[in-house]
């Protein structure tokens, strides 16, 4: 499935708010986000803040999807994708989005904090590392549902990235819908995420706005 694979750090400048898409590296002063103080990228970035106009409901609109996005390292077709799902589940369409998003595997790899970023949870689920009841499964889109068990390979354990992951997990900051067996490298989800169990800074509703235009 294809990616985004162009400078990171550019995003968050692009949505004039950090987006913590690089793990470690986003709570350090190296973010650039705080060294360029969050102008928009390109040549005249700098002169935006002077230029700058209350932004219309369709751009405050698109500006909340390209986040959206760009928070779960989704494309544009495959988040449509999402959206019309999300429609045709029963409830609030837009709960529902936030839902199918959080429920990616690679999300919830990064969830569980076997990785520090999602881009870094994609890129292990690719590598095959993780086995989802019991089969070993290297799709980061891979839907999770209740009662799934999530468990890091047999032959990956050994591996250095792992051992030292091991001695980092912490049962107590995973959230309430997953559970995690740190010693055994092993998780389970309880229950579909709700709207009070995903801390992402989106309003969902704007993401609905724009695509019901
Ligand atoms: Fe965004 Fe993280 Fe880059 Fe800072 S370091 S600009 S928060 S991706």
């Amino acid at each position: 499935m294809a990616r985004y694979t162009g400078p990171v750090c550019k995003l968050c400048r692009r949505e004039g708010e950090k987006l913590f898409l690089k793990g470690e590296r986003c709570l350090s002063p190296k973010c650039p986000f705080e060294r360029e103080r969050g102008y928009p990228p390109g040549e005249h970035g700098r002169l935006a803040r002077f230029r700058r106009r209350r932004p219309s409901d369709y751009s405050r609109q698109l500006r909340e999807k390209q986040k959206a996005r760009r928070i779960y390292g989704v494309l544009e077709r495959q988040f449509r994708r999402y959206f019309r799902e999300a429609e045709r589940r029963p409830g609030l369409t837009g709960e529902n989005l936030l839902t199918l998003l959080e429920s990616r595997l690679d999300n919830v790899v990064y969830r569980l904090g076997f990785a520090d970023s999602r881009a870094q949870a994609r890129q292990l689920v690719q590598h095959g590392h993780f086995v989802v009841n019991g089969r070993r499964t290297n799709i980061p889109s891979y839907i999770v549902r209740p009662q799934d068990t999530i468990t890091v390979r047999e032959g990956s354990r050994k591996r250095k990235y792992f051992k030292e992951r091991a001695e980092r997990l912490d049962e107590g900051a995973v959230p309430d819908w997953l559970s995690l067996d740190a010693e055994a490298m092993t998780a389970r989800v309880l229950r579909v995420p709700a709207r009070e169990d995903i801390d992402t800074r989106l309003n969902e509703q704007l993401i609905v706005e724009y695509y019901s235009r």
